[in-house]
């Protein structure tokens, strides 16, 4: 039978002396990565701040892709938002001992793109910028429930400073998301409903999709 340190037949315990004492177990031996709530917390929190990082790149994209001049207001004022939410992050995971290095979020890598895609959409400007509302309001659910898990965590574990940040964080976002659905009633939904058909002739793909629902909806034909 293995002893270990202190005369114990079982090995130590806590997850920061199994890492720091048998790095080759934690390696080859299964050692599970996740092991506490902690672990989990700081993932959370790292997962978070790569979305953030990401988004710092895509916002100012969205914001040339905006036609509406309030929508593009609204994305650079989240951009900045954004930037701040980050530095909360490094702040928490600083407090932790920990470093901001994570793997890409892969969640947020795909809202990007399907975002990025809406930009590109050969489609009337009304009717983009609704997309792009819709691309923006799925961003911001998925932070709100990365948020909403993270500051749970920090509760459960006594991060008091933590969960306060996040708090912070979690209802700009819900704001965010808030803005958006008013922009998205008063400004521009409304507007694409009222647009004239394109006068090309191309029907297909995603303007084609949208015009069809469109004339659903106010009764035409969609063949613009
Ligand atoms: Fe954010
Ligand atoms: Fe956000």
């Amino acid at each position: 039978m293995a002893i270990f340190r202190g005369g114990s037949a079982t090995p130590p315990q806590h997850p920061f002396l199994v890492r720091v004492q048998f790095p080759f177990e934690t390696r080859f031996f299964g050692v599970m990565e996740l092991e506490t709530l902690r672990d989990l917390y700081i993932h959370e929190l790292k997962d978070l701040y790569s979305a953030e990082q990401q988004l710092i790149k895509a916002l100012p994209k969205m914001k040339k892709a905006a036609k509406n001049r309030s929508l593009a207001a609204a994305f650079n004022q989240h951009f900045e938002q954004t930037k701040r939410q980050a530095k909360r992050l490094e702040q928490i995971l600083k407090r932790q001992d920990e470093s901001t290095r994570a793997p890409k979020c892969e969640g947020m890598e795909g809202l990007i793109k399907e975002g990025d895609k809406m930009a590109g959409e050969d489609a009337q400007d009304d009717v983009r910028d609704a997309g792009l509302i819709a691309s923006a309001q799925r961003v911001e659910h998925y932070e709100i429930a990365g948020y909403g898990c993270a500051r749970t965590y920090a509760e459960l574990l006594g991060d008091r400073q933590g969960a306060r940040l996040l708090d912070t964080t979690l209802r700009e976002e819900a704001n965010t998301d808030k803005k958006l659905t008013k922009l998205a009633k008063q400004l521009i939904n409304v507007k694409a409903r009222k647009a004239p058909p394109a006068t090309d002739k191309r029907q297909g793909g995603m303007t084609g999709a949208i015009k069809r629902v469109v004339a659903k909806v106010t009764g035409g034909n969609g063949q613009g």
